[in-house]
This record gives structure tokens, sequence and C-alpha cells, in this order.
């Protein structure tokens, strides 16, 4: 009896194995039949890490008049980071930084948005006059140039960078995990119902991380009037704030807003979101560079520009969804965004007009900001292909269990089944003869 039940046991076990083993084949072909192959990165068009910092400095070197160039260094718990910032402007006197303009741009804060490291090496080309820009002839750029001292950050985020270059395609954080566009102390670690770690750990600890140390200590001695984070993903022009739903109000927004408008009616051709980070993307974004710079800074144009997406790539093509593939685009967005850069050097020296920083900051009233949406489906859908990777990833979890379950299963029904024939053995033979 004992050993028919044992048997009809391992036969339904097997047959259960069997039926996983078929299901978990059949998925895994549907999986790779319906799972798209992953772009490379396309090195014929996009420099390495490596080469595109040996560009620049080649570049500085030859227009020592125009360019100087530093690398600054932090370290914290082991971990150690270097940032190259580029300084233009004509220094004729010990004060003259200080009567101009002055601008900061970063580049490259997530590893995997190549583009806009390219489009920080077209910026420097333009400004040496190696690279012409189209829109605008040598004089009249010349003058608008003489009243600023612009500082740019080709590469925030190099070893996260690097991380992409040995083929994590889909790396946004630094070299340790940490993304430094969360790293900041405005709002710093609150986290979103959708909350991703992959995505956006904050660090533990605002500045925390070397690169952010960096980029703070950088933009507190330099005072910048403008700045902008560029990054990739989508097509936007965002402005304070990135945590809520709200814009600044009075004097600030009515610059931000309307330079913003301008550059999006000469460049963007409708396609650009304009708002706040926070009110246009879909998610909040806590302890952000922008939000740090307007706010604790003080400085009274700070943006987040994003200047490509491609929302029809898959969710796992990282470098196709953040990055132009081909050259007929690489070169438009490199072309367009570059001159939309010297539109805004030539434009905000007008918009700021007789700037004090401490009126500004007096009027930091906050307003909704919803009559400027425009939608933010593209954003969305990132989100939610990273919600399908987190699914099948769950997926997993549950085969690993269910197979833990079977062999477990087989285990007991083993242990059962010699208890059974044991105390079969065992039972005392009648003897024949009494003592
Ligand atoms: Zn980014």
């Amino acid at each position: 009896m004992a050993l028919s039940v044992f048997l009809l046991l391992s036969i339904s076990i097997c047959f259960l194995v069997f039926l996983q083993d078929l299901l978990l084949s059949v998925d895994a072909q549907s999986y790779n039949q319906t799972q798209p192959s992953v772009t490379p990165i396309d090195y014929d068009l996009y420099h390495s890490s490596h080469n595109l910092m040996e560009e620049i400095r080649a570049l500085v070197h030859r227009h020592p008049d125009k360019l100087t160039m530093e690398t600054m260094k932090a370290a914290n718990k082991g971990y150690g980071a270097d940032i190259t910032v580029v300084t233009y402007g004509k220094e004729k006197e010990k004060n003259d930084k200080r009567s101009k303009l002055r601008i900061l741009l970063s580049f490259g804060q997530h590893g995997r948005e190549l583009i806009t490291t390219e489009l920080a090496l077209r910026i420097l080309f333009i400004l040496s006059e190696e690279k012409l820009l189209p829109s605008m002839d040598q004089a009249s750029l010349n003058s608008v140039l003489d009243k600023l001292v612009i500082k740019v950050v080709p590469m925030e985020n190099l070893n996260g960078r690097k991380v992409v270059e040995a083929g994590d395609l889909c790396e946004r954080r630094n070299g340790r995990g940490v993304d430094l566009n969360r790293n900041w102390s405005v709002d710093w670690g609150k986290k979103e119902k959708d909350y991703d770690p992959y995505e956006e750990n904050p660090g533990i600890a605002p500045f925390s991380e070397p690169e952010s140390q960096i980029m703070r200590n950088l933009a507190m001695s330099f005072e910048p009037h403008l700045w902008v984070n560029v990054h990739s993903g989508m097509e936007a022009l965002f402005m304070p704030y990135d945590h809520k739903n709200k814009t600044p109000d009075g004097l600030p927004l009515k610059h931000m807003k309307s330079l913003l408008e301008e550059v999006s009616h000469l460049h963007c051709q409708k396609r650009c979101m304009i708002g706040s980070g926070g009110g246009s993307v879909g998610y909040f974004a806590h302890g952000t560079a922008t939000d740090f710079m307007y706010e604790i800074v003080g400085v009274p144009m700070a943006f987040t520009f994003e200047i490509y997406g491609d929302g029809t790539a898959p969710a796992r093509d990282c470098f196709k969804m953040f990055n132009p593939t081909d050259f007929a685009t690489y070169d438009r967005v490199l072309s367009d965004w570059s001159a939309t850069f010297f539109t805004i050097f030539k434009l905000v020296p007008h918009q700021l007009g007789d700037y004090s920083k401490a009126s500004i900051m007096k009027l930091d009233r906050l307003v909704s900001i919803d009559e400027y949406l425009d939608g933010y489906l593209m954003e969305r859908r990132n989100r939610y292909g990273k919600k399908m990777e987190v699914l099948e990833l769950g997926m997993q979890e549950i085969r690993t269990y269910f197979r833990l379950f079977l062999l477990s299963s087989v285990l007991l029904l083993f242990m059962f089944c010699s208890r059974i024939s044991k105390s079969k053995c065992s039972r005392p033979i009648p003897s024949a003869i009494p003592l």
C-alpha cells in the first residue's frame, strides 16, 4: 500500500517537474523571440570617455587665450572622483570675472546619456572658434561672449560612464551606484511609491558622493547666474522645482518662463515640454542639482534640459532610448542644441536685466504650473518599461521558489517513505518458540 502511494506521488512529482520545465522552455523561447536585441554603443559616432577627455584637453591646449581647464578631485570612504572643468572667458583684470555674467553647464551627470557629453564637446569647439555656428555670425557671437564667463563640466559622472562603456548600457548612477541627481540636499532622500533603487538611489546622506561635493563647491564659489543640467531621455526645458508640482513665483518665474518660451519657439518646434521638472515629467525627483542651485546657491536661472529621447525604443535598449543611433539624428541634435545654448547666451543678459539675487530670493513664493503642462507620455512610458523589468525579475523569483518547493516535497516524501518501510522492518518477528 505504502509503496503504491510512494510510486503514485513520485510519478505526480515527475510530471509536475516535467510540466514546469516544459513551461519554462516555452516561456524562454517566446521571451527570446519577443526580446529585441540591444543596441551597442556606436563608437563611429560617439567618443569613448577617454577619447572625449583627450579631445577636450587638446582643444584647450590649442586655445589657451580662450579656454582653461582644471581637474577637481574628492573622495569619500574609499571612493574617489575627478571632475574636469573647462572655463571660457577672457580675464582681462583680476575682478573682471565678477563683472561678467557667469554660466555653469553640466553634462553627463547620468552615465548612459552619451549624447550630452558630445554636446559639451560641440559647444567647446564653437567657443574655441574651431567650429562655426551656422545661425550666428562670428562678430555678433564674439560680442555676446565678451560679456560672459562660461564654465563647462563636460562629463560630471566619469566613473558611471565607464560602467556604461564596460557594457552596462542602462546605468545612470555613479561608480558606486548612487544617482548623482538625487544626492543633493533639497528634499533629499524622500522616496516616491514607485521608487526604484536601480535608478534613483540617493546615497547614504546628502552630498555623500564626491561628484556632488565637487559640483556643490564649484557652484558655491562660482555663483552662476545661469545653471543648466543637461540630460537625455526626452525633449524638455525644465525649471525648478523637481520635488514638487510648483514653480517659483514672481520675477524668477517671469525671467525663466519667458526665456524658455523664447528658446522653445526658436528651436523646439513644439517638441519640448516646458514647466517645472516635478510638474511636467510625471513624477517628483527629490534631491536634484537644479533645485539646490535655485534654492540654496540662489542661481536666478536654473534649468534642466532634456535634449533627446527615443520613445519607441524597447525598455532594455538604453543606448537607443537615450542617444541618437544614426549620424543624421546625432548631428541634428548637436547642431540644434548648440544653437539653442548660444541663443540662451545671447538672451540671458537681457532677461536678467538689473538682476539682484536678494530681491529674487525674497519673491520665492510658490504657484501651481498646471497651465504650462503639456503632457508627459514619454517619460511615463519609460517608467512603465522599468516596471515590466521588475515584473520579470519577480517571475524569476517565483520560479526559483517553485523549484525549491518541489525539491523539498521530494525530500519529505523520501523521508516519509523510508520511515514507513523502516517501521515495517523493525516490527518484532513472532517467535516460534516460547521461552
Ligand atoms: Zn538623466
